[in-house]
Formats: structure tokens, C-alpha cells, sequence
């Protein structure tokens, strides 16, 4: 194969031959530098000049066209045959070959794919080959270089060590894709989050974006609601609740009449794909638009309001929908986007309507949105430890539901708790599906128990505001997929939905997910409620389990028989982290329930040392949930310090199970205890630890709790940065974040704020790293407008480099930034802890902590059924089984216990980290859509401009 060839001549035989491989050629990427007749012979010698500009990383790829009659046709090529085994005539490197698959698609052309690989078996490399209108056989390869093993496609899989790159599009498709992109129904927080994203990584793939102002109405009004975007258009639109470019409830696009405007609207503009975020209304509506297109097309070519060729070019529409909807009421998704901002704001609201009723010991019913869909409720009822929650998709089981309800508020008022909550979803039923309506619930509380109740409507507040951390790089996410969806869209494939399933963005069939979320009103409706619940996402029956085991005194219906209940004690270590006190709390109510004595361990392993431990009562960690730091105390010590004395305090307080929360160094105790047990038969008990640091370095969980207080924490600190920095002058602001020898912190701030670019340990500093990041620097303020002050940030994790600290790092950019820009540092500190602890953080805390009183009881329970059958005292020693001490984590969706041994192999011991880290795939994106690349991309459209002017 002809392979690093940078000049080609090509012969054509006949005119139309020409033209079909001039057009071919344009299609996948090359321009056309000059056209042109040979002067004094007749138009039969046509020569035309074509070339790919390979930018940086590649040649250049020039291609002479010439017209000569006098030239014999290749003999056609047979499809069967393998392409790969013929004389190739052009081998084309690039990044992007599945752009190469989607022209060679849409232009007919039957290609042959090769997936190879490498000679050490770590990488696959691909290859397109195909033919050219003459016949010749072309060749498409992601290899960087014919010789070597480096692919030009930037991968989505885990590196350790070595900087992923994002290698921009180097080849500039001559059908630049259009993409419309929409928000649509009720807004959300996290829309513009998408539509920051669409634009941006649209653009550095090529494409050109559209924003349609006002939802549908905009796409049926055309003229100025359909607007190109740039860049800088959106920039920090990250931060901004709502939807900047409008939404709207349009009535014009329900009717035919109104999306054949919204059609012409499209095709006038050029735009091929449409990326619509919203609701299950919206995206309903986008799939009815989406199969009506090819008729809607013929209706516009036959009433002359669309040409024949552009009837012929636009053929095939592709839609891509986003959910966003505050109600997290889509199916096929586990959450969408702006769902966890509002129940932040639903928090917020009951955390103060908490403190009013505790002080006048009232009881409050609250009304949250959610029509068909309970999980807003739900969600709020966990995290705020409401006494009641009713939501549509399990109504009481009890038709005196009334009577249940007061049974329970008056058992708890009878424990001593001055305040009674109660969350009603505004679709809430009973199951005969007559509304229950909170001035009802209150009239009830008043009557029978006596309550001083108010009624609270959030409303609007639930809306949202500047959007959660969460939603920002979920959206983010996203949206990067949508516009891979685009790319990868082809005639026959469904309208995809981009979705997140077990912590992973998905993209499933748009129209089964919308058949399946009006299945659960419809199962609502059909008081077939078990179906609704199991249409919800896995984790919702789970944590409505977790919330009535927790959070309902119980009426002995949960409880164990005598032998099996036991002494459990719950212990803090490490540094503080959001939803410790959470945790503990849930493990309390519920071991009470189940017959268990909860004993709290005061400052940690020295309190366990020293026997500060008290039996904790329902009543003693009421308001647990929304408190922050930890109510037991927390520290660093190990259980080596003295492990005969941890031995001597567990046998003397007989402790039957020990939960541990915290960070890595509770990870570290549990490895120790584990040892230990061989010498000390009173550590032969079933021990878990719940991870809990703000580092998320522990091996075995997706998320440790505290990460997501944290990650708001940063979040709103550089948002006020940003605007400090933005409002003074073009400053660049370096932010030391915490995160251990781990960079999921700075990765995942990183994309929720915009960070220009981050530094973390995986990868470490360079000075060549610096040198080419003050150069980005540099580039981007001078592209600024001269009249606006931008304010910037980096962040910096504060082990990544004992050189380039953070002052130095601020010097060096200070200095080299000249008069262009100004630097300064921020170092956040203990602030990243986190004062409250966020919704999601105390909502798996709440799902763990039952999990680990099931994980203990269940790794008695054999020790305990023989003492039981041989009426002998319950065992000292329960269980010596290595599976007994484990790691309870979030893996995806699900909860997973993993013996502390076996997690040894993914962790990094000197390091104190796990060796898997699911984040990174995040890394290249803070880097891309901040803006890296966008000056190699223009100097390389400026270069082509240039050439074929
Ligand atoms: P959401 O997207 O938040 O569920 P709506 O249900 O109000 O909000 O839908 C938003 C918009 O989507 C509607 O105003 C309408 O323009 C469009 N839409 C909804 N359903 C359809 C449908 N069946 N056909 C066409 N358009 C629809």
C-alpha cells in the first residue's frame, strides 16, 4: 500500500467522472485550491487541485484531478473482494472515522471496515477502505502515522499517568453538519449547561450550532429566533439557571400546520439535526416531528416551498433528545437533568421550615411538584427525615391512611420530637386514587392529634436557580453524547435519547423511553402501582424501602427475634465529610427498629480506646441528617496504635458488629482489623466500612459520601471567583483544591465551573505544560472583546506537584501574562468540606447505612442460629469469614459489598487511592470546552481560506 504518500494525481475519463470525484473528495474533507480549465485546449482537459490540510499533526494531502478522455477506466472493483488486498492509492489519517463512516453513508458508498490490533495487544486501531468514483481504493486509518501505534482518536477509557489529548477534528468534513439545538416545556437547571455544550463541542468537531430561541415556537417563527452561535456566546452560561435561549409551551407545533412551518424554518436555515432538551412533552413532540418528516418534506417540495434539491439534501432529519425536567420523571434514565437542583432548593426550604416548627412545635405540611412522579418527594423526605411522605406511585396500603399517618406523628411526638414534617407530591392518590391534597393532611393533623399545622406550596422555588454541581456535569455529559449521537446518526437508526444508566451516559430509543414514562401514568391510572414503581428507576424502590426501615418508629413489625439482636457500634474516622452524621443517624433508627442496640464511638479509635461509648437513642440523633462535619467527633489515629486495648473495649462492650465512617484512613483501620482478627477473637465480628471523604480515594465505591457536598462547595466558591475575577479586571485565578493524591475533585469542579484547565496528580506539571498553557491564555484574552474584562480559572489539586506550587504557578502566569492578564490564588480549604450536607449525599447515606445493618446482620446470623439450636449464650466470635469485613460502595446503581482484602489489588497504598477511576474519562472535556484547540482549528480554517482565495 502506497502509505505517506502527500501528492496523488488521479485520472478521470469522462466529465461526469470528474465531477462525482470531485464531489466525493470535497465530501470527505478535502478543499478545492483552484479548478480550472488547461487555457488553449477544449473543456476535455479539466484540472482541478484538491487538499486536505493535515494542522499540526499531519501532512498535508494533495490531490491533481485531471480530465483525460484519453485515459482507460479501471475496471470496477467487485464488493466481495477485500479492499485492504488491493494497491490503496491514498491512505487518509484522521480522528474522526466515524465522520468518515457518516459521509461514506449518506453518500452510498460500500465501505469495508478493519479493527487491528497492536503487536502488545493494548490498542485497536481501525481502517475504512472504500473506492472513489474512479475506482481507486482509498484508505482511512486513526493511526497517527502508518509506522506507529498511536491512535489519532482520543478514547473515553482510563489512563493512569499519561495526559489524555483531545485531538480536534484534522479533517474539515466539506458537509459541515448543522445542529438546531432547543429547549422546550417547564425549564430546568442544567439547560444551559447543554446548550454551553452542544455549542461548544459542536463547533470543535466541525459542526456549526444553532440556537432556536423560545422551544418550538422559535423553530415555527424562524427569522432571529434561530441564531448561529459562537464560542463565546456562551460563555458562562455554566452557572445560570433557567434557559437562556428561552422555552415555551407552543401551541402552533402540536398541529401539523405548525411543524410543516417549523420544517421550512429548518431546511431555509440549512439545519439537518436537532438537538431538543426537555420534558417528556417536548421530546413526544420531537418524535412525532421526526417520523412526520418525510411526508412534511413532500408537502413543502410539492407546494413549491422547498426546491427539489434541497427536498433531496435535507431527506433525513436526526432528532436527539436530552430530558430536562426538575420531576426526574422519565423513564429509560435514572435521573435528569435539573432533578437534584431542585430537590436541592427542597431541602433548603424544609431544613428552615425544620427550625420554625421545632421552635414552635409545629407540624408543616409541604407540597412539592411531581405530578405523576414521587421521587422529588421521596428524595426530600430522605434527606430531610420527614415523618411522612405520599407520593403517587405507592399510596398508603391502608384505606384509613389517615389513621396511619396520625399513628405515626403521635409516636414520634410521644418520643419527644417537637416538629412534624410531612412531604406530598402534587400528584399524590391513595390507592383508590382520590388526590390527597396537604390542606387535607393538615385539617387531619389539626383535628385528630391536635398540631398546630401550616401548609407550605414550594412552588416555583423548585425551579431551581443556578444549577447544582451534579446537574451541570450531567448535563455536560450529555450533551457531549448528543452531539456524538449526531454524528453518528444514520437514515435508519431511531432518534436516540441520551440518558444515564449505573453512572454511565447511555443513548437508548427516544420513542420507547416516552412510551415507557407515560406507561407510569398510565399504571398510575390503572391502580397498578407495583408496575408504576418498577418503571422508576432501580434505585427508587430501594431507597423508599431504606426511607420507611429509617425513618418510621416502628411498631415491632421489623423486629428480630431476642438472639438475633445485637450490640453495634458506629464509629468515625478520618476527616469530616457530608453525610457522616446522616449515615449514623440511619443506622440508628433503622438497627432500632430491627431490635439492635446502636452504640456511637466518641473520637474515634482513641474513644474506642479509651471506652467512650453510649448507647444511641431514636430521639439523640434526630436532625442528624442535614447536620454537617460529625457529631461523634472524627480523627486520623489508627487501631495499631493499640490493638490489644480495641480488642479489650469490644469484648468488654460487647460488640457484636462495628460500622466505620470515613475516608481512607477508615479504610486502612478496616485492613488492620482484619489482620488482627487472627489474634483477637473479639475482632471476629462482621465490620464494614461506609466510605465517607470528600476525595472520593477510596477503593471499592463509586462515590464516597461527601463528595457531592464538596463538589457544590468548590462549585459556589469559583462561581464567586469568576465574578470577583470578571468584575476587577482579565485576571486568571489559580484554586488549590483538596483530593489527597486523587484529582476527581479538580476533574469533576473542573467541568461544573469551566476551569480553563486543571492540574492534578494523575498527570502532574510540566514546564511545558505551563509554557503551553499561559500561550492558551494569551490566545484566549486577546480573542476577547477588548471592552470586556473575562475572569478565569485553573484549579490546581494542592499534592500535584512540590514545584509548581500554587504561588508559583500564579507568579508564573502573573508574569508571563505581561500586561494581558493578571493572576492571583485562592485556596479553598476546609471550606470544600462543606457546611450542610447536600441532598445526594445524604441520600446515599441513608441507602447505605440500612444496607450495612442488613451486611452485619446477615454475617451473624449463622454464629447466632447455632448458639440459638444448642440453647447455648451468643457467641463472642460471629464470624471469621473474610467477606465479613468489607467495603459497602455505590457501584452504578447498585450497592456492592467487597471484602477489604480483595480490594487490595485496586488500591494504591502509597498513593491512599483506588487504581479505578471511572472520572477520568471526564478529563479531556474540561480542556476541550474551555477552549483548547479553538486557535489550531482557526489557524487551520484561516490557512485554507487563505489558500483558495
Ligand atoms: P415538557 O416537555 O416539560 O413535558 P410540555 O408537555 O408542555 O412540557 O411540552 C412542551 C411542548 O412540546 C408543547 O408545548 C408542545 O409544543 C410540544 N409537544 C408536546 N407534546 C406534543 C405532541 N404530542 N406533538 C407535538 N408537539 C408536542
Amino acid at each position: 500500500m502506497s502509505e505517506g504518500l502527500s501528492h496523488v494525481i488521479l485520472n478521470a475519463s469522462s466529465a461526469d467522472a470528474f465531477d462525482k470525484a470531485l464531489n466525493f473528495y470535497c465530501a470527505v474533507g478535502f478543499q478545492i485550491v483552484s479548478d480550472s480549465h488547461d487555457n488553449d485546449q477544449d473543456f476535455t482537459s479539466k484540472i482541478a487541485w484538491l487538499a486536505l490540510f493535515g494542522g499540526k499533526t499531519q501532512k498535508d494531502l494533495t490531490i491533481k484531478l485531471k480530465l483525460n478522455p484519453a485515459f482507460s477506466p479501471r475496471a470496477a472493483l467487485c464488493q466481495d473482494i477485500d479492499f485492504a488486498s488491493q494497491e490503496v492509492v491514498l491512505v487518509i489519517a484522521t480522528a474522526n472515522l466515524q465522520d468518515v463512516e457518516t459521509v461514506l453513508t449518506e453518500s452510498d458508498r460500500h465501505f469495508q471496515k478493519h479493527d487491528i490490533r497492536s503487536e502488545d495487544n493494548k490498542h485497536f486501531s481501525r481502517e475504512i477502505y472504500t473506492l472513489d468514483p474512479l475506482g481507486n481504493v482509498i484508505a482511512f486509518t486513526n493511526k497517527a502515522s502508518p509506522f506507529s501505534s498511536v491512535l489519532l482518536e482520543h478514547s473515553h477509557v482510563q489512563h493512569q499517568g499519561v495526559p489524555p489529548t483531545v485531538e480536534l477534528a484534522s479533517l474539515h468534513f466539506g458537509h459541515k453538519k448543522k445542529i438546531g439545538v432547543l429547549t422546550s416545556g417547564g425549564d430546568s437547571p442544567g439547560m444551559n449547561a447543554c446548550v454551553r455544550a452542544v455549542v461548544r463541542y459542536g463547533i470543535s468537531k466541525g459542526c456549526e450550532v444553532y440556537a432556536i430561541y423560545e422551544g418550538y415556537q422559535g423553530l415555527v417563527d424562524g427569522g432571529s429566533f434561530i441564531k448561529k452561535m459562537s464560542w463565546i456566546d456562551v460563555r458562562g452560561w455554566l452557572a445560570v439557571g433557567g434557559t437562556s435561549i428561552g422555552t415555551a409551551r407552543c401551541m402552533a407545533f402540536k398541529t401539523r400546520e405548525g411543524r410543516l412551518q417549523a420544517a421550512e424554518n429548518l431546511i431555509s436555515n440549512g439545519i439537518d439535526s436537532l438537538i431538543v432538551c426537555g420534558g417528556d412533552g417536548s421530546l413526544t413532540g420531537a418524535d412525532v416531528f421526526r417520523a412526520e418528516w418525510p411526508d412534511l418534506l413532500k408537502e413543502l417540495n410539492e407546494t413549491g416551498r422547498v426546491s427539489d434539491e434541497l427536498c433531496q439534501k435535507f431527506q433525513h432529519l436526526t432528532i436527539v433528545g436530552l430530558v430536562g425536567s426538575i420531576d426526574n420523571d422519565m423513564s429509560s434514565t435514572d435521573i435528569t437533568i435539573g432533578a437534584v437542583t431542585s430537590l436541592h432548593r427542597i431541602c433548603e426550604s424544609v431544613d428552615s421550615i425544620s427550625s420554625t416548627a421545632l421552635s414552635h412545635s409545629r407540624a408543616f405540611v409541604i407540597e412539592v411538584m411531581g405530578r405523576h412522579c414521587g421521587w422529588l418527594a421521596l428524595m426530600a423526605g430522605i434527606a430531610t427525615g420527614a415523618d411522612f411522605v405520599f407520593i403517587p406511585e405507592r399510596p398508603p396500603a391502608e384505606d384509613d391512611w389517615a389513621a396511619v399517618m396520625c399513628d405515626v406523628a403521635h409516636r414520634h411526638r410521644h418520643l419527644g420530637k417537637r416538629k412534624t414534617v410531612i412531604i406530598v407530591a402534587e400528584g399524590a392518590v391513595d390507592k383508590n386514587l382520590n388526590a390527597i391534597k396537604a390542606e387535607y393532611i393538615k385539617d387531619i393533623l389539626t383535628d385528630k392529634l391536635g398540631l398546630d399545622t401550616r401548609v407550605t406550596t414550594l412552588g416555583h422555588t423548585q425551579r431551581g436557580g443556578s444549577p447544582a454541581a451534579y446537574d451541570r456535569i450531567l448535563a455536560t455529559t450529555q450533551s457531549v453524547e448528543a452531539v456524538e449521537a449526531v454524528l453518528r446518526a444514520t437514515p435508519e437508526s431511531p432518534s436516540p435519547l441520551i440518558g444515564i444508566n449505573n453512572n454511565k451516559v447511555t443513548c437508548g430509543p427516544l420513542m420507547k423511553a416516552v412510551e415507557l414514562t407515560h406507561a407510569v401514568a398510565e399504571a398510575i391510572s390503572q391502580k397498578n402501582f407495583a408496575r408504576a414503581m418498577e418503571l422508576r428507576d432501580p434505585q427508587f424502590a430501594d431507597e423508599y424501602d431504606a426511607y420507611i426501615a429509617s425513618t418510621i418508629i416502628d411498631d415491632t413489625t421489623m423486629r428480630l427475634p431476642e438472639h438475633q439482636q445485637m450490640r453495634i457500634a458506629i464509629l468515625h474516622v478520618g476527616a469530616p465529610a457530608g453525610g457522616m452524621n446522616a449515615a449514623t443517624r440511619t443506622i440508628v433508627r433503622y438497627a432500632l427498629n430491627r431490635g439492635h442496640k446502636p452504640l456511637g464511638v466518641f473520637n474515634g479509635f482513641p474513644g474506642l480506646l479509651n471506652g467512650s461509648i453510649e448507647e444511641l437513642t431514636w430521639l439523640s440523633v434526630d436532625g442528624w441528617t442535614s447536620r454537617g462535619g460529625s457529631e461523634l467527633g472524627t480523627n486520623r489515629t489508627q487501631p495499631d496504635k493499640d490493638m490489644g486495648m480495641v480488642a479489650y473495649q469490644l469484648q468488654k462492650h460487647q460488640i457484636q458488629g462495628i460500622i466505620l465512617v470515613g475516608g481512607f484512613e477508615a479504610f486502612s483501620a478496616l485492613l488492620k482489623l482484619e489482620e488482627a482478627r487472627e489474634k483477637y477473637p473479639s475482632l471476629r465480628i462482621p465490620m464494614c466500612h461506609i466510605p465517607a471523604t470528600i476525595s472520593n480515594n477510596v477503593p471499592g465505591t463509586d462515590f464516597s459520601l461527601g463528595t457531592d457536598t464538596s463538589l457544590n462547595a468548590i462549585v459556589e466558591a469559583c462561581d464567586a471567583i469568576v465574578q470577583s475575577a470578571r468584575s476587577s479586571r482579565r485576571r486568571v485565578f489559580v484554586v488549590e483544591v483538596q483530593g489527597g493524591k486523587t484529582g476527581y475533585l479538580a476533574v469533576e469542579a473542573g467541568l461544573a465551573t469551566g476551569a480553563n484547565t486543571i492540574y492534578i496528580p494523575e498527570e502532574g506539571i510540566s514546564l511545558s505544560r505551563l509554557q503551553a498553557d499561559v500561550q492558551h491564555l494569551i490566545d484566549l484574552y486577546n480573542d476577547d472583546p477588548p471592552e470586556k474584562s473575562e475572569g478565569r480559572i485553573i484549579l490546581r489539586t494542592e499534592t500535584v506537584s512540590d514545584t509548581y506550587t500554587t504561588d508559583v504557578i500564579c507568579n508564573i502566569l502573573k508574569d508571563e501574562g505581561h500586561n494581558i492578564f493578571d493572576s492571583r490564588t485562592a485556596v479553598l480549604g476546609h471550606i470544600q468540606q462543606g457546611g450542610t450536607p447536600s441532598p445526594m449525599d445524604r441520600i446515599r447515606a441513608t441507602r447505605l447505612a440500612v444496607k450495612c445493618v442488613e451486611f452485619v446482620e446477615l454475617h451473624a446470623s449463622a454464629a447466632f442460629s447455632e448458639a440459638h439450636a444448642n440453647r447455648s449464650e451468643q457467641p463472642i466470635e460471629l464470624t471469621h469469614a473474610k467477606e465479613s469485613a468489607a467495603v459497602v460502595g455505590i457501584m452504578g446503581t447498585d450497592v456492592k459489598f467487597t471484602s477489604v482484602t480483595d480490594l487490595l489489588s485496586e488500591t494504591d497504598l502509597k498513593n491512599r487511592k483506588s487504581t479505578k477511576s471511572w472520572w477520568y474519562a471526564h478529563r479531556p472535556l474540561v480542556d476541550l470546552l474551555s477552549g483548547r484547540g479553538l486557535f489550531t482549528s482557526r489557524e487551520q480554517d484561516e490557512q485554507a481560506q487563505q489558500q483558495s482565495s
